[in-house]
Parts: C-alpha cells; sequence; structure tokens
C-alpha cells in the first residue's frame, strides 16, 4: 500500500515519505515495501 504519512522505516531507518510504497512488518511497524523479506513478489 501506499504510505498516507510520514514514518520511518524500522528496517532500514530511512523516512519513508507520504506516496511511498510501504508495508507492515511482523512486528507490526511500517516499513518500505523493498525492506521487507517476503518473497511475494518473486516467482
Ligand atoms: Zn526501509
Amino acid at each position: 500500500m501506499k504510505a498516507k504519512f510520514k514514518t520511518v522505516c524500522s528496517e532500514c531507518n530511512a523516512q519513508i515519505r507520504s506516496g511511498e510504497e510501504i508495508a507492515k512488518s511482523p512486528s507490526g511497524k511500517w516499513v518500505h515495501k523493498y525492506c521487507t523479506s517476503t518473497s511475494d513478489d518473486l516467482p
């Protein structure tokens, strides 16, 4: 999903800006979509 507010990625600690693709980590924190370790987008 896209971020609706500014927050900080709990994986890389970089800022997440509104409009960026984000995902929720297993611990319930927001992370960049590309910072998740899931392989859902891979074949
Ligand atoms: Zn990140």
